[in-house]
């Protein structure tokens, strides 16, 4: 193997899928993918999975029917990830975009339908676009499933601290990994919210997001998404039902986080009114972890500020990037692969 050397600094699911399609796609690539020793430590390990097609943004809404439409033709990938369908439910106060109902409609075919409120067996309120074919994947399974093929493929997976990332135009790119600097024609960030301390300035940003595992005496019909309250959740793990609100703590430190009291109990009461059926009692176990986030949001391959330098970064899933992974680490790799480097 003597072709150019690629350096992918977090093996979460967004640096792995990535990596992993590199070496899929051209096993002369020298691939190697960087993460510290407790991996789980991500955003990825506590991932509430929620995989659906339908996003109120048009290319968001592309990248997650793209994901979801091959997980479900592989069985492979399904059995990797876990995939459970359960259907879903995206609750809205107005109703869906038909032209994204279209699109939805071409990538999976059968599976969505938009629902005047009172038709769908959810909240009687809302405009709902109920889906057929989504559910969840766990995403820790997969990546470690991915991670595993990565290697079994000729990709190295190395153990270390990314820092002291260096990149000028149309150079190589280094950093140092636990003290030994290594060199790369390019090299992606790929460390979810650690990646605003790699790399300096107001583009990334890290935020706070915390669920519930409720144990309940009802259930919930299948996982939803409320766009007018921001809650969310699924039934089970078991018996119980995880339910989480967007949380507005931002430019937290992803290894120093504890739950927040004021969370829980904005999620348990606006559960207790959007599903007054659903007899809540306290949360089981509290899940607190952080992403990074960008403007406008979503994981995807970008260039970094210093113009011309071989530094990207494959981050910014803001709180959903378990759904778009596949498709986003896909466009990724064929824009890495297919975008002569800067030259040296
Ligand atoms: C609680 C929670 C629930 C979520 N639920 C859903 C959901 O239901 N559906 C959905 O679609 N999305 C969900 N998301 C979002 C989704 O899980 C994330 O967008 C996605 O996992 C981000 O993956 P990542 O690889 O970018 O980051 P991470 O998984 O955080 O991975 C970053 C990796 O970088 C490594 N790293 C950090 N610093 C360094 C360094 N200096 N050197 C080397 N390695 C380093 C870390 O160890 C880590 O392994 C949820 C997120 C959270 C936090």
């Amino acid at each position: 193997m003597n072709g150019p050397r690629v350096g992918v600094a977090g093996a979460g699911i967004a640096g792995t899928l990535l990596a992993w399609r590199l070496k899929l796609a051209d096993r002369s690539l020298r691939v190697e993918l960087v993460d510290t020793p407790s991996a789980e430590r991500g955003a990825t390990g506590v991932s509430g999975g929620l995989v659906r097609g339908y996003e109120p943004d048009p290319l968001q809404l592309d990248l997650a029917a793209s994901t979801l439409a091959e997980l479900r033709v592989s069985r492979l990938l399904r059995a990797w990830s876990g995939y459970q369908e359960t259907g879903s439910a995206y609750l809205r106060a107005d109703p869906a975009d038909p032209s994204a109902m279209e699109h939805l409609e071409r990538l999976l075919p059968g599976s969505a339908r938009a629902c005047a409120p009172g038709e769908a067996p959810f909240v009687a309120a809302r405009h709902t676009v109920v889906e057929r074919h989504a559910g969840f994947i766990s995403p820790r399974r997969f990546r470690d499933e991915v991670l595993a093929d990565f290697v079994r493929i000729g990709g190295d997976f190395v153990h270390g601290t990314v820092d002291a990332v260096h990149a000028e135009p149309g150079a190589v790119v280094s950093w140092l990994v636990d003290g030994e600097r290594r060199c790369y024609d390019r090299c992606v960030l790929a460390a979810g919210p650690w990646t605003p301390a790699l790399l300096p300035g107001d583009e990334y940003r890290t935020k706070l997001i915390q669920y519930g595992v409720y144990d309940a005496t009802g259930t919930l019909p299948a996982p939803f998404v409320d766009a007018v309250t921001g809650l969310y959740g699924r039934p089970g793990p078991g018996n119980g039902v995880l339910l989480g609100v967007p949380s507005d703590a931002y430019d937290v430190d992803p290894t120093n986080l504890r739950p927040v009291p004021a969370l829980l109990r904005r999620t348990s009461d606006l559960a207790t009114r959007v599903f007054p059926e659903l007899g809540l009692a306290g949360p089981r176990h509290v899940v607190v972890a952080a992403d990074c986030y960008t403007a406008p949001p979503g994981l995807r391959l970008r260039p970094t500020a210093g113009a011309g330098t071989n530094l990207f970064t494959f981050t910014g899933g803001s709180g959903g990037a378990a759904k778009t992974a596949l498709a986003a680490a896909r466009h990724a790799a064929d824009r890495l692969l297919h975008q002569s480097p800067v030259p040296a």
